[in-house]
């Protein structure tokens, strides 16, 4: 491959360099790997999986065995009394939709604890009874928090902020993609037992998006009561076509799942068609998965932060998810590091992405993804808003080769605008 380069000779050299220096991370996620596929197999084995667990039912979907047997096995994993994996939750900001819609009622308030949450779920918040069935459109009132300058929560403005409207708390695992830093399961559950010494009967949800199979445990083992997320981001395993998870204590997974269908049929209704199989194999290859996305994004962290750019999280920092953060320091870099990633991928490599406006956001977004599944995040893809400090999100990527040659490929990019021939020579 590097032959074939016309900067391959020097990405060569920096790219061996690298991959000793993060040997023993790469061997440290590799060990996280065999335990967590440990359980998953274990929980398979015991809820005795079998052959014809993996057919999916039709209509109605009533008694669909394969469908009960994967959420106990999803729910287990999670930590939780319950699950709802569906296919007929569209996405992650629909399951999460679910369970704000399922529990809150009008009148009734919800804070988010970590600051703004994901761009699509502020029109779900929403603003006015403007009519558009949003949040507010019901009476349902919203506060945020914001995090304190240092990345933290702001503990005396949540305690101010609370009424006896209070019902719900959010908190977010994932920056998403905020400048700011992820939580950590730790940093949730010590969240969580503040929320309740402050007030224990406040139902406290968290977006557990790019989060699944990061850490050892997941937010409902720290008392967590309810979490939600993309069946194809992490716990798809790179199969799922489709579909979102909602997972908790059974009595608030059982409001969401009104909403999301119909009070009356909740939980038992909902047929699977064809979706069984990948979902579960899908489960089963979550954690590779998963570890293949967090080596690449290591290795993506060491690489450039040793050719001078600052990268969040540092190549040797804990990981409590899938996204790298890159400040490429100039609108030139991040296009040819996004064109770069785009160029190696399986699908449309041939695209040429570049920068453009989309709803919601405020500056030109350039966007790379060449995925099997349409917006599936596991799989590599990398994107960033037009703006100072001109940051590249990296995520996914189903196998740890792929991550190296794309990153490659983005620097054989990068090195053709002339902005890095300063570190070409130093380096
Ligand atoms: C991806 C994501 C969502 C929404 O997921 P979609 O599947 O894109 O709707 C919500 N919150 C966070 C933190 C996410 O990363």
């Amino acid at each position: 491959m590097f032959n074939e380069l016309k900067h391959g000779e020097w990405i060569e050299r920096n790219v061996l360099q690298v991959e000793e220096k993060i040997a023993p991370m790469i061997a440290k996620i590799s060990h996280h790997v065999d335990e967590m596929q440990w359980k998953v197999l274990q929980v398979f084995r015991k809820l005795g999986v079998s052959e014809f667990h993996l057919h999916s039912s039709t209509g109605y979907g009533y008694d669909d065995m394969g469908r009960e047997i994967f959420e106990k096995a999803f729910a287990e994993l999670m930590g939780a009394e319950q699950a709802l994996v569906r296919p007929n939750i569209i996405s992650g900001t629909h399951a999460i939709s679910a369970c704000l819609y399922g529990i809150l009622r009008p009148g009734d308030e919800l804070i988010y604890l970590t600051g703004r949450p994901y761009d699509t779920l502020q029109q779900v918040i929403g603003s006015d009874r403007d009519g558009s069935g949003s949040l507010a459109d019901y009476g349902i009132a919203y506060k945020e928090i914001p995090l304190t300058p240092a990345g933290n929560i702001d503990w005396e403005a949540f305690a101010a902020a609370l009424t006896d409207k209070t019902k719900m708390i959010g908190i977010q695992r994932s920056r998403g993609y905020a400048d700011r830093p992820s939580f950590t399961v730790g940093q949730i559950g010590e969240m969580v037992r503040k929320i309740r010494s402050i007030r224990p009967d406040l139902v406290i949800f968290v977006d557990n998006c790019y989060g699944e199979f990061v850490e050892g445990q997941e937010p409902p083992h720290m008392g967590a009561d309810l979490i939600a997320g993309s069946l194809i981001k992490n716990p798809g395993g790179g199969l799922a076509k489709s579909g979102g998870y909602i997972a908790g204590r059974a009595n608030l997974v059982a409001k969401a799942a009104s909403r999301l269908v119909a009070p009356g049929i909740g939980v038992e209704g909902g047929a699977t068609y064809g979706y069984l199989r990948d979902y579960y194999q899908g489960l089963f290859l979550a954690p590779h998965v998963v570890g293949e996305a967090l080596k690449g994004a290591v290795f993506t962290s060491a690489l450039l932060q040793e050719l001078g750019f600052r990268t969040t999280p540092a190549w040797d920092e804990t990981r409590a998810d899938i996204i790298q953060q890159i400040s490429l320091g100039s609108p030139e870099l991040l296009i040819a590091f996004c064109q770069g990633i785009q160029s190696s991928s399986p699908i449309d490599a041939h695209i040429k992405p570049v920068p453009d406006h989309m709803p919601g956001y405020e500056d030109p977004v350039i966007m790379a993804a060449g995925t099997f599944v349409q917006g599936a995040s596991i799989e590599l893809s990398a994107d960033g808003p037009l703006r100072e400090p001109y940051i590249a999100f990296m995520q996914g990527g189903l196998t740890y080769s792929h991550v190296k040659i794309a990153i490659v490929q983005a620097l054989e990019f990068m090195m053709e605008t002339g902005k890095l021939a300063i570190l070409k020579q130093s380096g």
